[in-house]
């Protein structure tokens, strides 16, 4: 059997390994000269946080998304999974956030300050009380993306970059379209939400893991990278147009960090970047098919975490044939392992 995928992000590329590993050929179609160059992808945080996005997102969430970390250790084979848990904070006049927060999550601890500066030295003092979610884990995108596209590539997948392809060209083989907000002119119900983030450096800090400032209108992560790196993240914009990084979210972001710890004041700035995460309207991912054309699209702000799962949704449908697929709005609550 041979597939051909559209888009070679994080939709694609997870496609493309369930594929390959059952033998299937695969040949990937990217409009860009290199992985990540267009792709939404490459701005990611990288946190494999089920728990936490459970505050609100649909149990499905938690439920799939907490089989992303498994996957991705195992298909990287390597040790970019770094599974040492988030830890959630507020600043002692939102404590009320805090409380919330815990209100509709699971899987966290309530942990002390001796417990904070044991996990965290540099945060010590700063903050009496925070959630610790251990069983969450984060990767870097951009390595874990690379990294997925040589994995497929050892297993004979070819990517064929600038290449920009309409799915309908490559009719009447089976085509898989993973273009992510780039569909939108044919998948109508598809709606941008914006996402700006940055990218600083300081030797003035350390984290070993993605920690979460809650806000009523402002809330922050900030994820550690390599070389004292760190991603601080991201806007949430409905509907928003466009690639400029606005002034106020500028000022929101870094004004958040810097109430975090007050050195990311003397960061270097090493990148501002900004792309429209796809959604539909429940927020929830889809594999849609239509004779010999399947789509994923709508990963929202799950990519990394829901991808794996919706990667082996088209994988079945497209080698078993299926058409009736599983819809992802039809979880039932009670299906939720705790
Ligand atoms: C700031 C920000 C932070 C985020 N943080 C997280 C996070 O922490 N965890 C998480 O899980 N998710 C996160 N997300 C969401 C995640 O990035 C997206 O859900 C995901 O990247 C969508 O992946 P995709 O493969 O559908 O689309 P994309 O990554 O956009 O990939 C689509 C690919 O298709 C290619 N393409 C488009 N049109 C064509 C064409 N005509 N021909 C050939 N190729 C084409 C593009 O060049 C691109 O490479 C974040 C998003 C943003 C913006």
């Amino acid at each position: 059997m041979k597939v051909n995928i559209i888009g070679a992000g994080v939709a694609g590329l997870s496609l493309a390994w369930e594929l390959s590993s059952q033998g299937v050929e695969v040949h990937v179609y990217e409009r860009s000269s290199k992985i990540g160059e267009q792709a939404c992808s490459w701005f990611a945080g990288g946190m494999l946080a089920p728990w936490c996005e459970f505050e609100n997102a649909e149990p499905v969430v938690l439920e799939y998304g907490k089989q992303a970390l498994s996957w991705w250790q195992q298909v990287l084979q390597d040790d970019s999974v770094i599974a040492k848990g988030t830890l959630v904070f507020a600043q002692s006049r939102d404590r009320k956030e805090l409380q919330r927060f815990s209100r509709r999550t699971q899987g966290y601890e309530l942990v002390n300050q001796e417990t904070i500066a044991s996990l965290e030295p540099d945060l010590a003092n700063r903050f009496q009380q925070a959630l610790y979610f251990k069983d969450e884990a984060h990767l870097d995108p951009r390595l874990a993306l690379l990294r997925l596209a040589q994995q497929v590539q050892k297993n004979g997948v070819q990517i064929h970059f600038n290449q920009d392809v309409k799915p309908e060209e490559l009719l009447p083989e089976k085509v898989v379209d993973c273009r992510g907000y780039q569909a939108a002119n044919d998948v109508g119900s598809l709606r941008p939400v914006k996402g700006e983030m940055l990218i600083v450096r300081t030797d003035e800090l350390s984290l070993s893991r993605p920690v979460r400032l809650l806000h009523p209108r402002i809330p922050l992560y900030i994820v550690p990278r390599d070389d004292q790196h760190f991603m601080i993240g991201a806007t949430m914009i409905e509907n928003g147009q466009g690639h400029h990084f606005s002034a106020r979210s500028m000022l929101e972001l870094l004004g958040s960090a810097y109430a975090l710890h007050p050195s990311f004041a003397e960061a270097q700035i090493i990148e501002m970047g900004v792309d429209l995460r796809p959604a539909f309207i429940d927020n929830l991912p889809r594999v849609e098919r239509d004779k010999n054309m399947w789509r994923i699209n709508g990963l929202y702000r799950h990519g990394y975490l829901l991808a794996p799962y919706m990667a082996r949704l088209a994988a079945d449908s497209i080698i078993q044939n299926k058409h009736d697929i599983e819809k992802l709005s039809d979880f039932n609550f009670n299906e939720v392992t705790l």
